[in-house]
């Protein structure tokens, strides 16, 4: 197993199957990481940095906080509920 700090990345041998980390403090350091890159990415769309849609690529508003367009989400979300749809189909 591989610690989940990039920083550290040393194989260690986990005590519990859902140990991400080599030690508490790798975790602490990690867990504070993606705290502050949560921070900066925010700070970054509030100051209008250029985003792009994950998936068909054209810009994101500002005000779009999620990293995907609001058509693409409207796309994956009637994708999701034909996925359901065609699962209760296969059930009934
Ligand atoms: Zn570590
Ligand atoms: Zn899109």
């Amino acid at each position: 197993m591989k610690c989940s700090n990039k920083e550290c990345s040393i194989d260690f041998e986990p005590k519990t199957h859902n140990q991400k980390y080599c030690s508490d403090e790798c975790c602490r350091v990690a867990t504070n990481r993606r705290i502050m890159e949560k921070y900066y990415e925010k700070k970054a769309i509030r100051n209008g940095a250029y985003r792009e849609c994950k998936k068909c690529k054209t810009q994101l508003s500002r005000y779009n906080q999620n990293m995907i367009c609001g058509l693409c989400e409207k796309n994956s979300a009637l994708k999701n509920k034909s996925k359901i749809l065609g699962m209760l189909d296969d059930i009934s």
